[in-house]
């Protein structure tokens, strides 16, 4: 018979490491995060920028709030947030995040660093992360109000996860996915995301309407009484499921249906003389 094997504890890299492989599954998932917590400082304007499909370089701009200078050395360890002080908290908190996990995990899986600035401080400062932990010193430097975030080099050392993710195109597909999502739901917030030294794929103003993104985007989406919407099938809420979900088809057809029926109606024909 073989031995019982020696119960160790795992050292706390190795447990953030797999924490982060977790949450982070694809660049898409980093960005949404990214994403949240542009909207959670109040940002109006987010700019991103994506080399590889985001696996080589992810970059977002924001004009929120900005990080406190004397923040900057936790911001990226596990579990430091300035969204919930206590677990009563919860059930009044209104921004995306308060586990303070995102930015930790990303740091452990990537060559993260932060560029930011609050409306108080004179000057920018730049900080790199690796492990959660800051690498090197903070420098002070130029720059917006806001905060910058770069995520270089996803998966480097993740190397079954850099392999099985191979296409930046479909990567990209998924980056577009999420930042129209977000886009569409914020819509007195302006989006920009564009791939590195090109032209711009989305652009939504600060002044635009949802309808307006929605005819930017090309996208579709429904209003649900959340009575008929079972969200508890999916642990992220990618998917749910609808109830009465045949009476919404035909009530979308019917809806393309008169939209297209109207427009026929009101068609000029020219005829030749
Ligand atoms: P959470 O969003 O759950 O608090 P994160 O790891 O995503 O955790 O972020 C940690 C903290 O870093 C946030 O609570 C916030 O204070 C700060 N932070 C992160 N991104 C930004 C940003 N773009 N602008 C301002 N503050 C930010
Ligand atoms: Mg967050």
């Amino acid at each position: 018979m073989a031995e019982p094997g020696i119960i160790r504890k795992l050292d706390e890299n190795v447990v953030n490491r797999i924490a982060a492989g977790e949450i982070v599954q694809r660049p898409a998932n980093a960005l949404k995060e990214l994403i949240e917590n542009s909207l959670d400082a109040n940002a109006t304007n987010i700019i991103i920028t994506v080399k590889a499909g985001g696996l080589k370089y992810l970059q977002i701009q924001d004009n929120g709030t900005g990080i406190r200078h004397d923040n900057l050395d936790i911001v990226c360890e596990r579990f430091t947030t300035s969204k919930l002080q206590q677990y009563e908290d919860l059930q009044e908190i209104s921004t995306y995040g308060f586990r303070g996990e995102a930015l930790a995990s990303i740091s452990y899986i990537s060559h993260l660093t932060i560029l930011t600035k609050t409306a108080a401080d004179k000057c920018a400062y730049k900080a790199s992360y690796e492990n959660g932990k800051l690498k090197g010193p903070i420098k002070a430097c130029a720059g917006n109000n806001g905060t910058q975030i770069t995520v270089e080099d996803l998966f480097y050392n993740v190397l079954a996860r850099k392999k099985s993710l191979r296409s930046a195109t479909e990567e990209y597909s998924h980056i577009m996915e999420v930042v129209g999502g977000y886009a569409i739901h914020n819509s007195h917030v302006g989006f920009t995301l564009k791939k590195f030294g090109e032209n711009t794929d989305i652009k939504t103003s600060i002044k635009s309407t949802v309808v307006e993104n929605i005819r930017i985007l090309k996208l579709f989406f429904l209003k649900l009484d959340p009575r008929n919407v079972d969200v508890n099938v999916h642990p992220t809420k990618h998917e749910v499921q609808f109830l009465y979900e045949e009476q919404i088809i035909d009530k979308i057809k019917s809806c393309i249906e008169a939209k297209l029926l109207s427009c026929n109606s009101s068609r000029v024909m020219y005829t030749q003389a």
